[in-house]
């Protein structure tokens, strides 16, 4: 049952989303080798609670709700894996637009993250949090990734800060605002479908795209907030029972 407190929640998130993505965004822009440092163990970290969310909470409840859950993740993943490709693959075609690419691959990236608030937060408010929480630090990374991606792009430092805020930061509650009345208002067999294509959309990011921009570090400490992701995920299962 979706009640006022859900919308609540995923105001509240998505809007976290916003401020820290933001906080990325400035911080790179103050101290770039801090953030970058900085950055990498926000991805893990992410990478941990991303992985854990989906496999252990929100895929069960999927396919509880709706049996053909699997096939909606497996479509979430796909749909992922292959717009990806397809902006990188128009980015290599028009070498000229790169900022412009890469802000539309952003921008459509968060404005999933937004939506991916509103699915799991009508489902259930655990699976909400555990999701939420995953998605909110990881957006630090993606502040920093998203101005260091516009200034390769030849804008100056202020329009990057603008831009990067634009694309970045303010469409996931666009995102999340746009997608809950529809959320709110699915039967249960079909959010189970919702849920299901949100779990395949969060296995992608955790394992094809958080994981493999840290893996090539290799750093000891990388790996030690994934666990440290992983087992938050693991406490708050445990914890609710
Ligand atoms: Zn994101």
């Amino acid at each position: 049952m979706v009640t006022f407190s859900t919308f609540t929640w995923i105001v509240i998130f998505s809007l976290s989303a916003m401020r820290v993505n933001s906080l990325g965004i400035l911080f790179v822009y103050r101290n770039k080798e801090w953030a970058e440092r900085v950055k990498d163990h926000f991805i893990c970290f992410a990478a941990g609670v991303l992985i854990s969310s989906p496999l252990i909470m929100a895929f069960p409840q999927a396919v509880e709700k709706n049996p053909n859950a699997g096939l909606a993740a497996l479509s979430g993943f796909m749909f992922m894996l292959f717009s990806n490709k397809l902006i990188k693959y128009k980015m290599k075609q028009a070498e000229l637009a790169f900022g412009i690419t890469a802000l539309i691959g952003i921008g459509i990236h968060s404005f999933i993250d937004g939506i991916i608030y509103s699915v799991t937060f009508s489902v259930s408010i655990m699976i909400g949090f555990l999701a939420g929480i995953g998605l909110v630090v990881h957006e630090f990374a993606e502040g920093v990734i998203t101005f260091t991606a516009l200034l390769k792009g030849d804008l100056s430092k202020k329009k990057a800060i603008i831009y990067a805020f634009l694309v970045a930061a303010l469409t996931t509650p666009v995102g999340a605002l746009i997608a809950y009345p529809f959320a709110s208002r699915l039967n249960d067999s079909v959010l189970g479908l919702a849920l299901g294509a949100v779990s395949g959309v969060l296995i992608y990011l955790s394992a094809s795209h958080l994981l493999p921009a840290v893996q090539e570090e290799e750093k000891r400490h990388s790996y030690l907030a994934f666990l440290f992701g992983v087992s938050l995920a693991l406490f708050m299962m445990f914890g609710k029972q």
